[in-house]
């Protein structure tokens, strides 16, 4: 299994070489160290998360660097953009990953990865409806958590005198 991981991420780490070169930059230890982070974080990170886990490794490497990096990444199709309505520019995994869809829990932020086959065969087919040529989708459905649902619960069950605590959310997006 290790040894499976270590594979892919050579093929990985040889797509990242060849883009890099073809738009004509140098590799760097901060790119391959950038990379690398990225590749072992199996998560929806923001460049902001990404620069905090590189900078336990490195303290020189600069918010820049590791947004450009990202970017780089994107192009290279190791990465994908992923917005969950928070304002902020998620990345995960796009290369060798199955297409997947979201379920974000407003309460915690916990993101859980889906994948229905029917789902994708209704969008594909509302496209055709309105002749529409489908290029790329992406779900994303807001709600709670079922461990966020039973805090609620708790909560309210609670026996106590104790003031309800209110609870004001923006809805962004
Ligand atoms: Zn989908
Ligand atoms: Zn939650
Ligand atoms: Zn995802």
């Amino acid at each position: 299994m290790v040894k499976k991981k270590r594979e892919e991420f050579l093929k990985e780490k040889e797509i990242f070489l060849e883009h890099i070169q073809k738009a004509g930059l140098r590799r760097t230890s901060q790119r391959d160290l950038i990379l690398e982070i990225f590749l072992r974080t199996e998560d929806h990170l923001t460049s902001e998360d990404l620069y905090w886990l590189v900078q336990k490794k490195d303290p020189s490497v600069g918010h820049t660097t590791v947004y450009r990096t990202l970017k780089l990444l994107t192009e290279a199709g190791l990465a994908r953009e992923v917005r969950f309505g928070d304002g902020k520019t998620y990345y995960e995994h796009h290369y060798n990953h199955e297409h997947h869809d979201h379920l974000i829990c407003t309460e915690c932020g916990k993101i859980i990865e889906f994948f229905s086959a029917e789902i994708e065969d209704l969008q594909d087919k509302m496209a055709e409806k309105y002749g529409f040529r489908l290029t790329n989708h992406s779900l994303r459905m807001w709600g709670v958590c079922g461990d966020c649902q039973k805090r609620t619960n708790e909560y309210i069950e609670a026996p106590s005198g104790a003031q309800p605590r209110v609870r004001v959310k923006s809805v962004v997006n």
